[in-house]
């Protein structure tokens, strides 16, 4: 249960909004990001002027359709694939349903599923819709520090597996898994391998045509293009049925009228991020190492949760014993700052995150976790003046706190 009552939690709600004129500091970027100004600019003349219909016979449409290969090649630039590897979908949810049932569809004799316990529910609820469905779904666990059981994950793999999903790197902890050896380990076993790496594209570089991947979800507005726009990357030779059917769009893989300026928008962000994926990451990991190791120095009872040295350069995940995250946020909220929480609140209680439960982290410190995930538009200044509050609103929580012995 929350220790600040409702009232109190709607109190704070209401101060924020009418103080809501200062910046806002956002470190939530996994969650999502900023349009890039630059994306912006490119998709605006496709709502009022260039609005035709790519599948038009007209030169209206097909100028519209030329766009849309550009794109194709932008991305797959940005992947190291070739652009016929590349569907556009709505989002990356979509990507991972039409991998993971697109999959079970092409070879119906398979019934058996793997993925990892720390999966986006975007994988993980699909994998237990299908064993509610009768198939057989292992969920591959994770150390302490969130790192894959690959002895366990090898031993899985049986000649009834059809798909091993396995996400690049973790939304909530940005722990990294070793991807291209699991591909190899997949791969050695005649068994598909998809990979929802939409938090690792554009903070890592990629070369797909090298590597034994199957199948790769994206999604745009977590690399500053808008939402609404995802894709899939499917390996030539895969096989795939598709998940949306209806008419020709995306060589009949995806059916259904593009989102033509999605679709123009994500690829100009692949653009922006071919160009500046190492200085940017670098700075990125700049940003977030000093807000990280100035949270954890000046703020007693409080620890890192995953992987130090194998994580995104944008996330850090921290636990802040004996006090709650969504009151954390509240108190960064007032001071606009925007973080998240590891705490999903369902039914009136909080529920701890499930990645940090299958991570064994202690019931107390999972309850205080808060993710920061920045972005290349964050600045040290902000960083700076985040570091500035924290310790203060985790003094007054714990002041508070019925958790912590006086
Ligand atoms: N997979 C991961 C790892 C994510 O972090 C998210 C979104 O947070 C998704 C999938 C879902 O992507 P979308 O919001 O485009 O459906």
């Amino acid at each position: 249960m929350s220790f600040l009552s409702r009232k109190t939690r709607i109190r704070h709600k209401s101060r924020i909004t009418t103080e809501n004129k200062m910046k806002t500091i956002y470190f939530d970027n996994n969650a999502t990001t900023k349009v890039a100004d630059e994306v912006f600019e490119e998709i605006k003349p496709y709502f009022c002027e260039l609005y035709g219909n790519p599948s038009s016979m007209h030169t209206f449409g097909g100028q519209v359709g030329i766009k849309i290969r550009e794109s194709r090649e932008k991305v797959a630039t940005l992947l190291g694939c070739d652009p016929s590897e590349i569907i556009f979908t709505g989002c990356g949810t979509e990507s991972d349903n039409t991998a993971i049932k697109g999959t079970l569809s092409a070879y119906p004799n398979k019934t058996k599923v793997i993925t990892s316990r720390v999966e986006h529910p975007a994988v993980l609820q699909v994998c237990r819709d299908l064993e509610n469905k009768g198939y057989t779904v292992v969920e591959i666990g994770v150390d302490k520090k969130g790192r894959l059981d690959l002895t366990e994950l090898a031993k899985q793999i049986d000649d009834n597996t059809a798909i091993l999903t396995i996400m690049y790197a973790n939304n909530e902890t940005g722990v990294i898994f070793p991807i291209d050896k699991i591909a190899e380990l997949a791969t050695g076993k005649g068994v598909v391998f998809h990979t929802d790496a939409v938090q690792a594209v554009g903070k890592i570089p990629m070369n797909l045509s090298k590597s034994n991947i199957d199948l790769l979800s994206i999604s745009g507005h977590k690399l500053h293009a808008p939402k609404g726009i995802g894709v899939l990357y499917i390996k030539k030779g895969t096989r795939l049925s598709p998940y949306m059917v209806g008419g020709h769009q995306e060589a009949g893989k995806r059916a259904g009228t593009e989102n033509v300026p999605g679709i123009i928008g994500l690829g100009r962000a692949c653009e922006l991020a071919t160009k500046k994926i190492k200085e940017e990451n670098e700075k990125v990991k700049y940003l977030r190492d000093k807000l990280e190791n100035e949270i954890l120095k000046r703020c007693p009872d409080s620890m890192l949760n995953g992987d130090k040295d194998n994580r995104l350069p944008n996330t850090s995940n921290i636990s802040f014993e004996f006090i709650e995250g969504e009151a954390i946020l509240l108190m960064l909220d007032k001071y606009g700052i925007c973080a998240s929480s590891g705490s999903a609140c369902t039914s009136g209680s909080l529920e701890p995150s499930h990645v940090l439960r299958a991570m064994g982290v202690p019931f107390t410190a999972a309850h205080g976790s808060i993710r920061f995930s920045l972005s290349r538009y964050n600045t040290e200044e902000e960083v700076d003046y985040t570091i500035e509050k924290m310790p203060e609103i985790v003094n007054r929580l714990r002041e508070l706190s019925p958790f912590v012995a006086r």
